[in-house]
Order: C-alpha cells, then structure tokens, then sequence
C-alpha cells in the first residue's frame, strides 16, 4: 500500500514534469487555426493579336494602348502578374488585372515577408476571431506593426 503510494507520487511528478516541457514547447512553435489562402491570379487578357472586344484579329500584336481599327474601342496592352504575359484586355479585364497586381504586391511586402508564413498565420487566425471575419493583409500589417511598436524596450545600461 505504502510502496504503491509512493511510486504514484513518483508518476505525478514525472507526468508534471512532461506537462511543463510540452507546455514550453507548445508556446514557442504554436500552430496557427487558419491559414492566410494562397493568392489566386488569373489568365485575363489575350495573349493572341485579338481584339478583347469585338475579337476581331488583329494584324500585329499592339506594343501599347490603341484603338481597334474594327470596333474603335480601346484596346489596353498590359501585363499580368500571373506569368508575366503581355495581354490586351478591355477596361473591365485591365480593373480585374490592376487589383490583382494591388493584392500581389502587397503580399511581396518587405515587412510581411520579414515576419514569415508561419507568424502571417498566427497573426491572421488571431485577428479574424477579433473581427469576426477575414482580415485583410493590411489589417494584418496593422497589427504587426502595432504589436512591435508596443513592444517593451530592452534596456541598456550606458555608462
Ligand atoms: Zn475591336
């Protein structure tokens, strides 16, 4: 009885132990609840001399913006961040690619990349139980630079 007792106080105390290890563990390589979508980039735009209006053929591939000698609209010639391609698109497609290049950008953020995926994560998960909602990567941003802008200071010294 004595003997058993003891050997179960042994166990609690190794059990505790293992707790607090996994404990430290968990809080230095917390996984985040949602993870921020990979960014969707589309193929808009024609990548043939065709005009993205009345899709008449077009006898060369435009350098730059011009106007369609069949439909006279506005044939604008841009790239997109997709692959790169040169395309001419119509005013609704170039909208579509404008934004896109916007959100492609600020994922390449010199800050955000700074932080990494894992810490973007976290970030995301925890602001979108804040707001109840899908933050957006400024938001995200916004956060960062808040939570390093509190932090405390480390002290030196000096002389
Ligand atoms: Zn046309």
């Amino acid at each position: 009885m004595m003997h058993s007792s003891v050997r179960r106080a042994l166990q609690k105390k190794q059990a505790q132990s293992n707790i607090d290890s996994d404990q430290q563990a968990a809080s230095s390589n917390q996984a985040p609840q949602r993870y921020l979508p990979r960014l969707e980039l589309s193929k808009t735009g024609q990548t043939e001399p065709v005009c993205p209006y009345c899709q008449m053929n077009l006898d060369q591939m435009p350098k730059e913006t011009c106007n369609c000698p069949t439909c006279g609209e506005e044939i604008i010639v841009m790239k997109r961040p997709k692959d790169r391609a040169v395309v001419l698109v119509n005013d609704q497609e170039a909208k579509q690619l404008n934004n896109e290049w916007e959100a492609y950008n600020e994922r390449r953020d010199p800050y955000l990349r700074e932080k990494g995926a894992h810490a973007i994560n976290l970030e995301y998960s925890e602001l979108w139980d804040k707001l109840g909602r899908e933050p957006t990567l400024k938001e995200i941003k916004a956060s960062f630079l808040n939570k390093d802008n509190t932090k405390p200071e480390t002290r030196h010294a000096d002389g």
